[in-house]
């Protein structure tokens, strides 16, 4: 009887432990409260697009960009024009 009661009190106390265990886990602070750790956009070179998606290196938020991030075609457009001047 004696060790019935107390198998139940430890139980209780385990329960107790599990729970606050749980209840601490729902508080854990947002790390991105003061706002996201994006990377810095990486820049289109003139053959290569740039990023237009990034992601939080804190949290699994991520960012797009829909525009500044194509390549700038700069290169063919010089090639084009040498090409223009031949003819
Ligand atoms: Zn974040
Ligand atoms: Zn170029």
């Amino acid at each position: 009887m004696k060790n019935t009661i107390k198998l139940i009190g430890i139980i209780a106390i385990i329960a107790m432990i599990a729970f606050s265990m749980f209840a601490c886990n729902n508080e854990t602070p947002d790390p991105c409260a003061n706002g996201h750790a994006f990377p810095e956009w990486t820049a289109p070179t003139c053959t290569e697009d740039g990023n237009s998606l990034r992601t939080c290196s804190r949290c699994t938020q991520t960012d797009t960009r829909t525009e500044g991030y194509t390549a700038l075609g700069c290169h063919l457009q010089s090639k084009m024009t040498q090409l223009y001047n031949l003819i």
